[in-house]
């Protein structure tokens, strides 16, 4: 015998596992995603998304997102990121995002922002810009590191008095 998950919703029914097709829209474009795994009660008719079907649904959501804005696609990304022989860590590092922000554009789990995206565009086509950007960021460190100094000669002089 089969076991059925009981439906939250209702309560009365039970989850019966069916394939169907899912149509999105984004600002007047449409997207339909098939083998949509959906889980359907067969008494209140509310239904939950299989967890795969969501992670591989959001994705294509993602990239169809990217489409339509005509945003630079993970492919896109990683080549300009490539130019400048940096890692994905390092990127973000210096572009701003966070370390993790590069992996995630690049495998396409996360959607850039306009603004991250204009920076890329501009970057790619005028690659030295990026020399402003490591700059200010060497110039940070050198900062804090300066305050650090600054804090060990005042250690130094007041346990020498
Ligand atoms: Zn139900």
């Amino acid at each position: 015998m089969q076991e059925f998950k009981k439906c939250p919703f209702c309560g009365k029914g039970k989850l019966v596992k069916k394939v169907t097709e899912e149509v999105f829209n984004y600002k007047g474009k449409t997207i339909t995603i098939p083998d949509y795994v959906i889980h359907e009660c067969n008494v209140c008719g509310e239904s939950i998304v299989d967890r795969k079907t969501l992670k591989s649904a959001g994705k294509k959501l993602k990239e169809f997102k990217r489409q339509v804005e005509g945003l630079l696609t993970p492919e896109e990304i990683r080549n300009i990121r490539k130019k400048f022989g940096l890692s994905q860590e390092k990127m973000g590092e210096i572009l701003g995002g966070g370390k993790k922000s590069f992996a995630r554009y690049e495998t396409g789990q996360l959607c850039q922002s306009r603004p991250m995206d204009n920076l890329l565009r501009i970057l790619d086509a005028y690659p030295f810009v990026i020399q402003i950007l490591i700059k200010d960021k060497i110039k940070q460190v050198e900062k804090q590191s300066r305050k650090i100094k600054d804090l060990e000669l005042q250690k130094s002089l007041q346990s020498s008095e």
